[in-house]
């Protein structure tokens, strides 16, 4: 699998496809939640395209984005099989080049929760997600419900500016104990890494209280908090009990909804989500 990179030899490659393409926006560091949304995508879609792409202007400036996991070989190996037709790795350069001055920006959905950490998160992945869906003309658009907030940032980008296609989204992929999978789980280390279920622990103590009648978002917070706060291990961002559509914060449940936390487990920021129905 060879890819490409530059937009006049992503524009031959795109137009060799007839049929539906499904899309498939990662940064890479590939691991199976990623490959559960290509087989999806394979499986819904004629054609299968997906980008890699470390977006700088997603990252603020004290984050990873120099240390980002990066291995593009290790990646098209484990693409290989699965029969993509179509990977495109541009550099920052081709994404932004000298004079770019073009930003997509979605207001109210984006300032609590991850933009309330991540002021300028936002804007960086819905700007690059437009070009992506720019650049590839999906007819479907594949994203993990792990990134909940992300999902519905999108949802309402693609409403607003009219993109003539579907988002789809996937469920959480995870490990054996729990833990969601995540490019950045390869900087929990040792104590770490156990400690790092405590996201799981959290949500499944909120989803069984939710389960037993609790319907008081106030009593679910608390819930999750208490069991984060047990480990010593695991430093709380924020903990939300949300409507899941507007993002904001839930007095009592009434309809859908989604407990969601960023926690820091000693330097790495960990995020986790469950949707309440
Ligand atoms: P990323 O490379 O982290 O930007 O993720 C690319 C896509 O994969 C996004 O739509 C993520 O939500 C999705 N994704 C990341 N982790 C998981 C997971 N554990 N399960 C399902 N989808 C995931």
């Amino acid at each position: 699998m060879i890819p490409v990179i530059g937009l006049d030899e992503l524009r031959a490659a795109r137009l060799s496809l007839k049929g539906t393409v499904g899309l498939v926006p990662t940064m890479g560091y590939l691991h199976e939640g990623h490959l559960s949304l290509i087989r999806r995508a394979k499986a819904e879609c004629d054609h299968v395209a997906v980008s890699i792409f470390v977006n700088p202007t997603q990252f603020g400036a004290n984050e990873d984005l120099s240390k980002y996991p990066r291995d593009l070989e290790r990646d098209l190996s484990l693409i290989e099989p699965l029969g993509v037709d179509l990977v495109w790795n541009p550099t920052p350069e081709i994404m932004y080049p000298t004079g770019y001055q073009t930003w997509v920006e979605v207001e109210a959905m984006t300032r609590p929760l991850e933009g309330a950490m991540r002021p300028t998160h936002f804007k960086g992945v819905t700007t690059v997600v437009a070009k992506l869906f720019n650049a590839i003309q999906p007819h479907k658009a594949y994203f993990g419900q792990k990134d909940a907030q992300q999902v519905a940032v999108i949802r309402q980008m693609v409403w607003d500016l009219n993109f003539p296609l579907e988002v789809v989204v996937c469920p959480t992929m995870r490990e054996a104990d729990g833990l969601a999978m995540s490019s950045r789980n390869k900087y929990l280390e040792g104590e770490d890494r156990k400690a790092a279920v405590v996201l799981f622990q959290a949500l499944n103590a909120a989803k069984e209280a939710y389960q037993g009648g609790e319907r008081d978002a106030e009593m679910l917070r608390s819930r999750m908090k208490n069991v984060l706060e047990a480990e010593p291990r695991a430093q709380i961002q924020y903990v939300s009990c949300a409507d899941y559509n507007t993002l904001e914060e839930l007095e009592m449940i009434k309809g859908k909804a989604l407990l969601s936390m960023a926690v820091l487990i000693g330097k790495t920021r960990l995020i986790d989500n469950f949707v309440l129905e």
